[in-house]
């Protein structure tokens, strides 16, 4: 699990943008960037070379954010 205190620190690298993990903390979604960053050994890859395109109208409901709910 990722620590609370390093999620509200964690950031966008590409916007700046505050950062959502999925519920089972494997990834942090950016909602802004339709970007996703793996979480390895609880260790965010913050680095938008190595964050994955995502697409929320596509997104899997397990493996979207927590509370990522779109119109
Ligand atoms: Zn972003």
């Amino acid at each position: 699990m990722l620590d609370p205190k390093l999620l509200e620190i964690l950031a966008c690298p590409a916007c700046r943008g505050p950062v959502t993990p999925a519920p089972d903390h494997q990834w942090l979604f950016c909602d802004h960037c339709r970007l996703k960053y793996r979480v390895q050994d609880d260790i965010p890859i913050m680095l938008v070379e190595e964050a994955e395109k995502w697409d929320p109208a596509e997104a899997d409901p397990a493996a979207g954010p927590a509370n990522g709910e779109r119109a």
